[in-house]
């Protein structure tokens, strides 16, 4: 398949590309590794007139500890770099693992975390060739009024599949966002939508130029795992980012999120009231498990059936309280 016509622009500084976006709205696409947008440009999905290359801007490369206790990585940032980056896989070990999880070797070596964070949601209805969509009628996402994946549905559920999305909700990360005369510093968990055709906060003149990832809530206590039909190279089927603050008072601030199910990453409030109540007991968290399934909402068959993910949004909600639990104990502070 050959890419669509379209003008390439490469600024040399990160206020040019901000301008640069300004002038072209919703005509231009900020392009990172490439590895996602190339592939949807080709099935023609999304045909911007304009892309604008960020990835090689010096401002987007930085990785840096700050005074407020956040550490800082900038959406340039390579995947296979930060994978080997032993300093901040020891501070936060789940989003590394989520960074390993990502594809295969050979995409990390293009992608950047920036092009992860921001990843267009999919569906197996709309991530085909336009030949093969044009067959069908169209769908809310592609200017029609139906959704094949749910019938009746009256929005698009397509899935965000990004393997670090759930991981920066659970971590309390915090995104930066910048537009000509604007910078934000926005939760992840406020970034997500749940919306299969918008699945982020971000206007298209915006570009995440960095997450920061708070140094406290990280390390030996938070757990990644993705579940897909390949290791090597397959989108999860699910996943969950787990972590938990274990003190004196037992166990506080329990996140349990999962990933590649929903338009945006779920948290599951009520399974983390569970184990925050009980501690991390092997009942407490069989119901966790239990009570994860209730929280899900509403849930497509893409990929895999529905009454399928809902056993699976269980069993990883176990297996996840299993490693904390495992962690907790080799540091010696288990309530449990
Ligand atoms: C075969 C295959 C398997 C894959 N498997 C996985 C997987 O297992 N897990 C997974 O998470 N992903 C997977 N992907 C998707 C993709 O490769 C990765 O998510 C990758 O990290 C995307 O990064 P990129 O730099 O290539 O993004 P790009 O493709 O360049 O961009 C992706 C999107 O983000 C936007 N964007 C990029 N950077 C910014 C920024 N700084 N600010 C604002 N918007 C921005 C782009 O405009 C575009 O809409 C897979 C892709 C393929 C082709
Ligand atoms: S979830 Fe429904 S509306 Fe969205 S892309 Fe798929 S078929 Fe279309």
């Amino acid at each position: 398949m050959r890419l669509p016509r379209f003008e390439y622009v490469r600024p040399q500084a990160l206020e040019e590309a901000l301008s640069v976006l300004a002038q072209s709205g919703s005509r231009a696409k900020i392009l990172a590794g490439g590895t996602d947008l190339l592939v949807n440009m080709k099935q023609r999905t999304v045909c911007p007139e304009v892309l604008v290359s960020i990835k090689t801007l010096s401002e987007l490369l930085m990785v840096s500890s700050d005074a407020q206790g956040f550490t800082a990585i900038g959406s340039g940032a390579n995947l296979t770099d930060l994978a080997a980056n032993a300093g901040i896989a020891e501070k936060f070990p789940a989003f590394i693992q989520a960074v390993r999880a990502i594809a295969s070797k050979h995409i990390r070596n293009m992608a950047c975390i920036g092009g992860n964070v921001c990843l267009d949601t999919r569906c197996w209805y709309y991530n085909q060739s336009k030949l093969w969509r044009d067959a069908r009628e169209r769908c809310h996402r592609t200017g029609g009024s139906v959704c094949h994946a749910i019938k009746g549905a009256a929005r698009c559920h397509a899935i965000n599949s990004s393997d670090t999305a759930p991981v920066l909700v659970a971590l309390d990360a915090k995104i930066s966002v910048m537009k000509k005369g604007e910078n934000r510093l926005i939760p992840a968990r406020q970034f997500y939508c749940d919306d299969g055709i918008r699945n982020t906060i971000l206007e298209p003149s915006a570009i995440v130029t960095a997450i920061h990832l708070p140094d406290g809530n990280g390390a030996g206590r938070s757990a990644f795992i993705k579940l897909s039909m390949r290791r090597g190279i397959d989108f999860a089927l699910c996943s969950i980012a787990a972590r938990a603050n274990i003190n004196g008072a037992g166990v506080t601030d329990v996140r349990l999120v999962l990933g590649s199910i929903a338009s945006m990453p779920i948290v599951l409030e009520k399974a983390a009231q569970v184990i925050m109540e009980a501690g991390l007991t092997q009942s407490a968290i069989e119901k966790a498990g239990e009570v994860a399934r209730t929280e899900l909402g509403i849930i497509t068959n893409l990929f895999t059936s529905a009454g399928y993910k809902r056993q699976l949004a269980g069993v990883l909600v176990k297996q996840a309280l299993n490693e904390l639990k495992g962690k907790t104990a080799k540091r010696g502070g288990a309530k449990a």
